[in-house]
């Protein structure tokens, strides 16, 4: 199965909106197939279209149990508050931590085209926030502001220098 070369921060792709996935067709089956390849050889717990290049709504995600595909996802409910220090494929290297929602519903499209309501606590939540945050163009560094932000960018400028390490996607997403 073919994996995808990763977008990395500054790709103008990374931060366009992306269009509702209109047919789940064999063409469309084969490019989630791929995405799931390209997030396990990266290895990641949850891709975005747009990390790919693809400017379509949806994603995949595993974080160790039950690999699921969402298709045009919509946040219907999120609740509580969760501390976590997050991770980006596009970003490696780079750790930020943010406060989001804890719990967290979606409403999507499966693979077959039907409607399913998931519900993510904590590190599903986060992984369902972040990559929708990626379909909305949206990145980590949109999410903290002031030291917090400048701190993170700096981390990412010396990493950039530096070049990647083999630790650097550890879970991210
Ligand atoms: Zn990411």
């Amino acid at each position: 199965m073919a994996t995808y070369p990763i977008r990395v921060f500054g790709d103008p792709v990374l931060k366009r909106p992306t269009r509702e996935v209109v047919d789940i067709d064999g063409t469309f089956v084969r490019l989630v197939d791929s995405m799931f390849t390209t997030m396990y050889d990266a290895p990641g717990v949850g891709l975005a279209a747009p990390q790919v290049g693809v400017q379509q709504r949806f994603f995949v995600y595993d974080i160790g149990d039950d690999p699921k595909v969402l298709i045009n996802p919509k946040i219907v409910e999120q609740t509580g508050e969760w501390s976590y220090e997050e991770g980006c494929l596009s970003i490696p290297g780079v750790t930020i931590e943010i406060v989001r929602p804890k719990l967290v519903t979606v409403e999507a499209l499966d693979l077959d085209g039907n409607e399913v309501t998931v519900e993510g606590d904590e590190l599903l939540g986060r992984v369902f926030l972040h990559e929708i945050d990626h379909l909305d163009g949206v990145l980590m560094f949109d999410r903290v502001e002031g030291d917090a932000r400048k701190a993170a960018m700096r981390e990412w400028r010396a990493r950039e220098l530096a070049g990647p390490t083999s630790r650097d996607r550890d879970h991210a997403l």
